[in-house]
């Protein structure tokens, strides 16, 4: 059955809040817009869909995303073009994995109109939000729980789907240092960690407190059987420059099969530089490290694009990165290219950009 989305109800707020809002001064994802959309699956179907001002929202205390963590996320942006278009990238990898993790996590899929018309009928109300110019966009965050009461370990026959919308300004975080995990793990075979569920996120919340605490700001994720080979950067997928050429891992049961990984690579091998995408270890990167051919590693993600990281600590061995002129660094080069297409201050030749 058709979606309808042409039935949704829109509730203005009465008087907008962005006269008094510091579009310089944001810390990411601290602010939200004045509307929100919120649609509820119940009786085996997706309801009508309603934008509305952003607000608390009641649940039964018993609501199942309380005690069992049935919730998932997307993360994405919009940007404006200097004739005030907006413009979303790739919206419909975000629809699908958005799918992909319901699926994993035993809740509802979305029909397309819903995540997709959903999300621009949002956007079209929140227009004035979108800034223009290079660093400025509206990150997109939709998210599903489980609703429904009951303490009972089984899955919830009622979800709540719902979109928020935070202004955000590129950051420069500076450069962060790493731990390479040699116990913990965010993800296992067979588990959750190709899906994007806040479990994921809660996992890996106290082995990075344990990192921070040691002087470090991210985790370097290793495979959880032998921590051995290399998997994600904090929340990032993770890059690794040995000379010339970029390695990632393949993604798999416990990698994120990130939107801004994937199109660095596509995008990076059209511009002439050289991926490889394969399992890495940590014994290959500590030896190219001493070998001098060590030259960069970044980590990969909607948030930041681009997160470059200047050393990092195993077995009790901290390993400093060459210091690059800014000119000579891939993650940079690859950061501005991507970047430009997404604010439309590039040809976009993949055709990854799309009007609301
Ligand atoms: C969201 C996420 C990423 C990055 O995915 P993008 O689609 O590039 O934003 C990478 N790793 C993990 C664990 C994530 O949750």
């Amino acid at each position: 059955m058709k979606y309808d989305i042409s039935n949704i109800k829109i509730n203005k707020c009465q008087k907008s809040k962005i006269d008094t809002f510091d579009f310089e001064d944001l810390k990411f994802g601290a602010k939200f817009t004045d509307h929100m959309l919120i649609c509820n699956y119940k009786d085996g179907q997706w309801q009508t869909a309603e934008i509305l001002p952003y607000s608390p929202i009641q649940l039964e205390p018993s609501a199942r995303v309380f005690h069992y963590g049935q919730a998932i996320f997307e993360g994405m942006k919009a940007y404006k073009d200097s004739n005030d278009d907006i413009w979303l990238f790739r919206p419909e990898e975000n629809y699908e994995r958005f799918n992909k993790s319901a699926t994993r996590l035993a809740m509802p899929t979305l029909p397309k109109e819903l995540f997709i018309d959903g999300l621009k009928t949002l956007l079209n109300v929140e227009r004035e939000w979108v800034r223009k110019g290079m660093g400025n966009s509206l990150y997109i965050r939709p998210f599903m729980i489980a609703t429904e009461g009951g303490v009972v370990a089984s899955p919830s026959n009622e979800f709540l789907f719902c979109i928020i919308l935070s202004p955000a300004k590129s950051y420069y975080s500076g450069k962060v240092k790493v731990q390479i995990a040699e116990h913990f793990s965010r993800a296992a075979n067979g588990g959750i960690g190709a899906a994007k569920a806040a479990g994921n996120y809660s996992a890996q919340f106290y082995p990075t407190q344990l990192a921070q605490q040691a002087g470090y700001n991210q985790v370097i994720w290793t495979d959880s059987a032998t921590h051995t080979k290399l998997e994600e950067a904090g929340t990032m997928n993770v890059f690794f420059r040995i000379n010339d050429t970029l390695i990632t891992a393949p993604t798999s049961e416990r990698i994120l099969d990130g939107v801004t990984r994937k199109s660095l690579i596509k995008l990076g091998e059209h511009l002439g530089y050289k991926f490889e995408v394969r399992h890495i270890l940590v014994q290959e990167i500590i030896e190219a490290f001493e070998k001098g051919e060590l030259k960069e590693i970044f980590g990969a993600g909607t948030a930041a694009v681009v997160n470059q990281i200047e050393g990092f600590e195993y077995g009790g061995k901290y390993y400093e990165l060459p210091h690059l002129d800014d000119e000579k660094s891939y993650a940079l080069q690859l950061k501005d290219a991507l970047t430009k297409i997404q604010n439309k201050l590039a040809d976009d030749p993949f055709e990854w950009t799309v009007k609301i």
